[in-house]
């Protein structure tokens, strides 16, 4: 399954990580910073619940084997959660040590040290598989959602399929996070261990209609939808569509370029670029252009430095990469200078009454070889529009908050494509509510045949 990816060592240079490894000593010290807190505020501030304090303890007693144990038993894609959380804003926002002016427990880079250590033994996820009940799901989607609510379901004895639209398993965690924060490599290895759990993958295996989604629901007990967000929002401007399929390949999106980079087929940008866009995921793309040599990268930003969706510290990041900025600025066109790149009009706005509103005579250009949209994605809900069994809201599938269950109760979902876009750690806890959820309604029909 894995061996279709070959990682490459340029790339893996080009995208070297922001933050090394703790060292196994500086690990134990660090561990031992610990209060240990009875009502650990960390362990609530995580959507998965990790007993921090408890693998911590562990770290500094020299039991890695028992402290990657204890963070599995909660969360199945710890690995990559301690590479991409936000845990300024999470677990190590939320840390006591705050309240007495030190430094919070750095929790993100000991669970990581707990994690190679599990993944470098080799061990498996579960030593003593559970009995076999009868009960079949399908997963749609192999992003984070759909793993962890695939590895809780076989951890009681379920029987799963994933379907993968694309050639690799993982998501977002494969195709979509910057490799300096997790590499592909990595999250194929997390994918690798949950597969060994007895977990069936069917990749390049694409769910897309609602006619296939009726096939599966006649195959399978209970379907889980995992299957994220869609296509990058078009920027709807003058020049997008026709260079973009035309002779000119200047346009290309955030999710585009990630992709094309982390999977070795693109390995060197030149000349000006300019992202659209102040988001986290417009932030890994103009970095990842920096880093395969594009000089300048610009970011345009309809609103100012005060008002991007992107978290500070990554704001920030973007600033030390070199990466500059025009605020209160929208696209107009893209023009094709026939072989020499492109020009990008731009102009400036101001908010009036909750518009975006044209400065008088601001109109001008800028000449760049690529332009890169990423202004958000839109829902991935086509095979849904036409399902009306499952009921949809402003884009999102809508769920029971509890159990994950959608107005079909044959059907769940979790992750982007039910909570419109937040962390990979709140995905992972869709997933094991969503598994929980099928296996109490599995568990009830079972009861009901038998009244
Ligand atoms: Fe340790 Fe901080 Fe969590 Fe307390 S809040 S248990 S000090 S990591």
């Amino acid at each position: 399954m894995l061996n279709s990816f070959v990682e490459h060592p340029e790339i893996r240079e080009r995208f070297a990580e922001l933050h090394p490894p703790l060292t196994a000593q500086a690990a134990v010290v660090e561990s031992n910073r610990c209060l240990n807190c009875f009502d650990a505020p960390c362990m609530v501030a995580c959507p998965t619940h990790i007993d921090v304090p408890g693998f911590i303890k562990r770290i500094a007693s020299g039991n890695l084997r028992g402290s990657g144990r204890k963070i599995l038993e909660a969360n199945v894609l710890a690995g990559s959660c301690s590479r991409v959380c936000p845990v300024e804003v999470l677990c190590e926002g939320a840390c006591v040590m705050h309240r007495y002016d030190r430094p919070p427990i750095q929790i993100a880079q000991l669970q990581r040290h707990a994690m190679d250590a599990f993944h470098h033994s080799g061990e498996p996820l579960i030593s003593v598989p559970a009995p076999q009940i009868n009960l079949r799901v399908a997963c749609i989607g192999s992003g984070p959602a759909s793993l962890a609510c695939a590895a809780e379901l076989r951890r009681h004895g379920a029987q799963v399929t994933i379907f993968e639209r694309r050639a690799l398993p993982g998501g977002l965690n494969t195709y979509g996070v910057a490799e300096y924060k997790l590499p592909t490599a990595d999250s194929l290895r997390e994918v690798a261990l949950i597969r060994q759990t007895g977990v069936e993958f069917r990749l390049s295996a694409a769910i897309e209609s609602a006619a296939d989604l009726a096939v599966i629901e006649s195959q399978f007990d209970y379907i889980f939808l995992g299957v994220g967000l869609g296509a990058m929002q078009k920027l709807g401007i003058e020049g997008e569509e026709a260079i973009e399929s035309g002779e000119t390949t200047g346009v290309l999106n955030a999710l585009q370029l990630i992709a094309a980079y982390k999977t070795g087929h693109l390995m060197r940008m030149r000349g000006a670029v300019v992202v659209i866009g102040a988001g986290n995921t417009a932030i890994d793309a103009a970095v990842a252009a920096r880093r395969l040599g594009a000089d300048p990268v610009t970011m345009l930003y309809r609103r100012g430095p005060g008002d991007v969706s992107a978290f500070d510290f990554e704001l920030a990041h973007a600033r030390h990469e070199g990466v500059q900025f025009i605020w209160n600025s929208l696209p107009v066109a893209i023009r094709s200078l026939k072989g020499k790149g492109l020009q990008l009009e731009i102009q400036s706005v101001h908010l009036v009454d909750g518009k975006f509103e044209p400065a008088a005579g601001s109109q001008h250009s800028i000449s760049c070889q690529t332009v890169i949209p990423a202004i958000g994605q839109s829902p991935l809900i086509e095979m849904l529009q036409d399902y009306a069994a499952v009921k949809m809201q402003n884009g999102r599938v809508v769920v029971d908050l509890d159990t994950c269950e959608t107005s079909n109760p044959r059907i769940y979902a979790g992750g982007d494509c039910a909570n419109g876009g937040r962390e990979v750690v709140d995905a992972v806890a869709d997933g094991k509510r969503a598994a929980l959820g099928i296996l109490k309604a599995h568990c009830a029909a079972k009861e009901s045949l038998h009244d």
